[in-house]
């Protein structure tokens, strides 16, 4: 017998879902998508098979009186929106509400003269359009060996420190950053700004850790909140799978262990939570094995 439990967050979070919303709405516009719209390859694929352009290089948009521009739910630069306006191009800003709440917090902070510290992964497309909205000095860390290299930095602006974090960053690691930070630089003005979504589903992920045999995250490679719960899913359980699909899935698991827990990330659609339950079925009756589905509540 395994018993299959399933995450109770198993669809896109509301950022991705309304980024994706409104890529399938503007289809007919002649779509552009300033890179994937969310990190999840079926989507991306689906949206390219039926007409919609990815575009990575801004620059060669210019005066788009046909055709549309998305930009996804991570956000992007001051600089970049200033482009598109200024060069007429037609967008449709789906930046996700939580990342702008961010980029509003930098943009004010840097208006007052403060520095930013930005914990997260300097290379991830949200904390490169973070960075894009201040204008004094950005510090980004992105763990604690990097806090302990980069704090405290010798010019640190006489009028105070702005500290702003990822919303897909793991939460545990954020508070011992910002404990960190805060003996070194107690002024620091901190703003935990971790999504809820992502911080549940870091919970519940935790928790499934402790209790069965086998952990499947399900959530594209590139999916900064997929990578943490598998981290965070592979402290506690040295059974875990990270896979972007559901064919990517290692059945032979089946055979040694009596609970898996399959978990999606924020980016990661219903149907390839379902279509995993129904290959995990498949493969237990296979090997006359029971499969007892239970659904986090
Ligand atoms: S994970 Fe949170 S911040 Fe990121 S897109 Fe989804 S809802 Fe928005």
């Amino acid at each position: 017998m395994i018993k299959c439990y399933v995450s109770k967050y198993n669809s896109l979070c509301f950022g991705a879902s309304s980024a994706v919303e409104a890529a399938y709405e503007h289809l007919s516009d002649s779509l552009f998508l300033y890179g994937d719209v969310i990190n999840n390859p079926v989507i991306t694929a689906d949206l390219c098979s039926k007409g919609a352009k990815i575009v990575n290089d801004i620059t060669k948009m210019k005066d788009t009186r046909n055709s549309k521009l998305l930009i996804r739910a991570h956000g992007v630069p001051k600089k970049t929106i200033d482009y598109l306006e200024d060069n007429n191009v037609n967008y449709i800003d789906k930046t996700c509400p939580k990342v702008k709440k961010i980029h509003k917090i930098v943009k004010d902070a840097s208006s007052k003269g403060l520095d930013i510290i930005i914990v997260g992964d300097p290379n991830h497309p949200e904390v490169v359009g973070i960075k894009g909205w201040a204008k004094t000095n950005v510090i980004t860390i992105k763990d604690m060996i990097s806090a302990k290299e980069k704090v405290p930095y010798s010019n640190v602006s006489s009028t105070g420190v702005c500290m702003v974090v990822q919303t897909t960053y793991n939460k545990m690691a954020y508070d011992e950053i910002q404990k960190y930070c805060l003996t070194l630089l107690p002024f620091v003005e901190c703003h935990d700004t971790i999504c809820n979504d992502t911080a549940n589903r870091q919970i519940e992920v935790r928790n499934l850790a402790q209790q069965v045999d086998c952990i499947i995250v399900i959530g594209g490679k590139k999916s900064s909140n997929s990578i943490k719960l598998f981290e965070i899913a592979s402290e506690y359980c040295n059974k875990t799978q990270h896979v972007q699909i559901e064919s990517e899935i290692d059945l032979t698991i089946i055979e040694n262990v009596s609970s898996l827990a399959l978990v999606g990330g924020a980016s990661t659609p219903i149907e390839s939570i379902i279509k995993s339950i129904e290959i995990l079925r498949s493969a237990c009756y296979n090997s006359g094995i029971e499969f007892e589905l239970i659904r986090q509540t």
